[in-house]
C-alpha cells in the first residue's frame, strides 16, 4: 500500500478507536471470510480493502479465512484464485490460511455442549415441514415434535448421524431458541446438517456439516477476532451470532457490525449470477475481462491501486448503494493517465504512402512515452514510406471541425513529420484503401517553414514493421443499469459487450509488453496485453476509454 494513500475515517473506524481507547481490546483483529465457491468479486474488494486496510491501519493483524461448510458448492481452485486475488490486491494475511474446517472438531464439541445444556435437539421434520412449522413474518412458528426429546436421546441421536447412520434429510440438529421470535433466523436455527460429500480440506471425515450462522460466531472466537465485519443482510443474524457464544463456554467474545455491500451500475454481483454468465457460456469464464471479478479487471489492465482507490472513495457505510460505473472507470482512468506509458495502433487501417520518401528505408524515430513524465524515456518508432492510419482520420474532404487528413491539406503524424493528402484510391465499395500523401523533411520536431501550422496530429503504424494484433474492444456487460432488478437477467445483456478488432497494426515495442500491463494507445484509449497474447499472436483488451463517452441521459 503506497504511503499517500490515507484512509477517510467510517463509522466502524469509531467504533474501533472508542473500544481501543477503553481498553476493551489490546488491539484490533479482523477477518477476510469467503466462501470458496467462486471467484472474487469488486464487492469482495470492499470488504477485503476494509478489513486488512483496518489490520494496516491500526497495526493490527488480518486472517483470511475460508469459510468452508458447503462443500458440494466448493471447489479447491476457488481456494487457490481466492488467495491469489488477494495478495495481488496488496494485502498480506497473519499466519496461515484459516479454514472454518480447521474447527470442525472443536464445533461438534460446542454442538454437544448445547445439546448437554438442553439448548440443541434432534429434528425430524422434513424440508417441507421445517418452513410450514417456521411460520411467517406475521405467525409465530410451532415447535417441532421432538424439541423437548431428552438430553441423553438428543446425545446419542447426534453421534449417529455423525456416524452416518442417519440418512441425508432424514434429520439435522437445531438450536433451542425461540419459535415465536420475530426474528425469523431465531426460531430454531438448523446448526448441523446431513452431507454425503467429500469436502477439499477434510476428504470423507465428516459426513454432518455445520451451518453458517453456528460457524462462523465459534470460528472469529477461536481465531480472537475482535471486529467481525459483514454486510446488512446478517444485521438480523447478529442475533443468533450472539446468542450462540452466549450458550457456550468460549471465553473471547467477537462482536459483529455490519456495512452496506457494494452494488455497481451495469453488472451484477452475487456469485450464483457470475456463475450463471459462466457456466451459460455468456462470457469467456470467470476472468473474462467483462466480469467484475478482481480476476476479470486484472486481466483487462486494473491495477490493484486503482481497485483500493476506488474502495476509498466509496467509503464504508450503512446505506443501500448503488455506484456508478463510471467512479470505477475514472479510478483506473487517473490511474493509467498518470502511470502508463504512451504508444501507438491502428485499429483500423488503411494505407498511406508518402510518395516522396525513399522507398525500403526506416527511420528509427525516438519518441516520447509520457507527455507529462519525462521519467518514462523514449522509444523506438520506425518510420517507413507506407504507414497505417486509422480509417476515420481520412476524409476527400472535410469542414472545420475535422482535424485529420483531407485532400490537399496537411496533419502532423504523431511524434513524426507533417504529411500532405494528394489523392485516394477506394475499392469497388467505395471504401478507401489508400491514400497517396507527401511529406515535409524539415517537420521532424518543428513546424513547416511556410507557416502552414497544421490544424490535427493523428495516429499511425508502419505498414512494414508494425505488428498484426487483435484487438478487443470491452463494453458493459449490460445494458441496464441494475440488471439484477430484471426477472431473467440474462436478456440485457449487452449483445456489444466485445467487439473483436482483427486487422489492427500495433508500433512493434508493444510486442513485448506484459500481459495485464496497460499503455496508452494514443488518441484511442487504454490497452493491455491479453492473457493469450504471445508475440507472434497479439492479443490487447481494451481497459478503458480515453473520457468517459457513456451518455449518462
Ligand atoms: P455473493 O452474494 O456475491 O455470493 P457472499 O457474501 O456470499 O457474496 P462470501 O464469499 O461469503 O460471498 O463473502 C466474503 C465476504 O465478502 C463477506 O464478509 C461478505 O459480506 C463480503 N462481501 C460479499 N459481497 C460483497 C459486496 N458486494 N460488497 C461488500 N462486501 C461484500
Ligand atoms: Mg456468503
Amino acid at each position: 500500500m503506497a504511503e499517500n494513500e490515507t484512509r477517510p475515517t467510517n463509522f466502524i473506524r469509531n467504533i474501533i478507536d472508542k473500544d481501543l481507547a477503553e481498553g476493551k481490546h489490546p488491539s484490533t483483529h479482523t477477518r477476510f471470510p469467503p466462501e470458496p465457491n467462486g471467484y472474487l468479486h469488486i464487492g469482495h474488494a470492499k470488504s477485503i480493502c476494509l478489513n486488512f486496510g483496518l489490520a494496516q491501519d491500526y497495526q493490527g493483524k488480518c486472517n483470511l479465512r475460508f469459510d468452508d461448510t458447503n462443500p458440494e458448492k466448493e471447489d479447491i481452485d476457488y481456494v487457490h484464485s481466492i488467495q491469489e486475488d488477494v495478495k495481488w490486491l496488496g494485502f498480506e494475511w497473519d499466519g496461515e490460511v484459516c479454514y472454518s474446517s480447521n474447527y470442525f472438531d472443536q464445533l461438534y464439541l460446542y454442538a454437544v455442549e448445547l445439546i448437554k445444556a438442553g439448548k440443541a435437539y434432534v429434528c425430524f421434520l422434513n424440508a417441507e415441514q421445517t418452513r410450514e412449522y417456521r411460520g411467517t413474518l406475521k405467525e409465530p412458528g410451532k415447535n417441532s415434535p421432538t424439541r423437548d426429546t431428552s438430553i441423553e436421546e438428543n446425545l446419542a441421536l447426534f453421534e449417529k448421524m455423525k456416524n452416518g447412520e442417519m440418512q441425508e434429510g432424514e434429520c439435522c440438529l437445531r438450536a433451542k431458541v425461540d419459535m415465536t421470535s420475530s426474528f425469523m433466523c431465531m426460531r430454531d436455527p438448523i446448526l448441523y446438517r446431513i452431507r454425503f460429500v467429500h469436502h477439499h480440506q477434510t476428504a470423507d471425515k465428516w459426513c454432518i456439516y455445520p451451518m453458517y450462522d453456528f460457524t462462523h460466531c465459534i470460528s472469529d472466537a477461536i481465531e480472537g477476532i475482535t471486529h467481525s465485519l459483514c454486510t446488512l443482510e446478517f444485521q438480523d443474524n447478529r442475533r443468533i451470532y450472539d446468542w450462540i457464544l452466549d450458550n457456550i463456554s468460549l471465553e473471547v467474545r467477537p462482536h459483529q457490525y455490519e456495512f452496506s455491500r457494494l452494488n455497481l451500475e451495469y453488472t451484477v454481483m452475487s456469485k450464483r449470477k457470475l456463475n450463471d454468465l459462466v457456466t451459460q457460456k455468456h462470457v469467456n469464464g470467470w476472468d473474462d475481462p467483462r466480469m467484475p471479478t478482481i480476476a476479470g479487471l486484472r486481466r483487462r489492465g486494473y491495477t490493484a491501486a486503482a481497485l483500493r482507490e476506488f474502495c476509498l472513495r466509496i467509503g464504508v457505510t450503512k446505506m443501500e448503494n448503488m455506484i456508478e460505473m463510471g467512479m470505477l472507470e475514472a479510478c483506473i482512468r487517473d490511474d493509467l493517465n498518470a502511470n502508463s506509458a504512451r504508444a501507438m495502433a491502428v485499429l483500423d487501417p488503411i494505407k498511406v504512402i508518402i510518395e516522396n520518401y525513399p522507398e525500403g528505408q526506416v527511420e528509427e524515430l525516438m519518441v516520447s512515452n509520457h507527455p507529462q513524465d519525462e521519467s518514462f524515456g523514449k522509444r523506438m518508432v520506425p518510420f517507413t514510406r507506407e504507414i497505417l492510419i486509422e480509417a476515420e482520420d481520412f476524409r476527400e474532404s472535410g469542414n472545420k471541425k475535422y482535424k485529420r487528413l483531407v485532400i490537399d491539406k496537411s496533419v502532423r503524424l504523431r511524434g513524426a513529420y507533417v504529411i500532405t493528402a494528394k489523392r485516394f484510391k477506394q475499392d469497388e465499395k467505395g471504401n478507401v484503401t489508400t491514400v497517396y500523401c507527401t511529406y515535409d523533411p524539415n517537420t521532424l520536431g518543428k513546424n513547416p517553414e511556410d507557416g502552414t501550422k497544421p490544424k490535427g496530429v493523428i495516429h499511425w503504424v508502419s505498414a512494414s514493421e508494425g505488428k498484426p494484433a487483435t484487438v478487443n474492444m470491452y463494453d458493459r456487460l449490460f445494458t441496464v443499469p441494475n440488471p439484477a432488478a430484471e426477472d431473467d437477467f440474462t436478456q440485457v445483456l449487452n449483445a456489444e459487450s466485445l467487439i473483436e478488432m482483427k486487422s489492427a497494426v500495433v508500433e512493434p515495442s508493444l510486442a513485448e509488453l506484459d500481459a495485464g500491463k496497460a499503455v496508452q494507445f494514443e488518441r484511442l484509449g487504454y490497452f493491455c496485453p491479453d492473457l493469450s497474447s504471445t508475440p507472434d499472436d497479439l492479443v490487447f483488451n481494451r481497459t478503458v476509454t480515453l473520457r468517459d463517452t457513456w451518455d449518462h441521459a
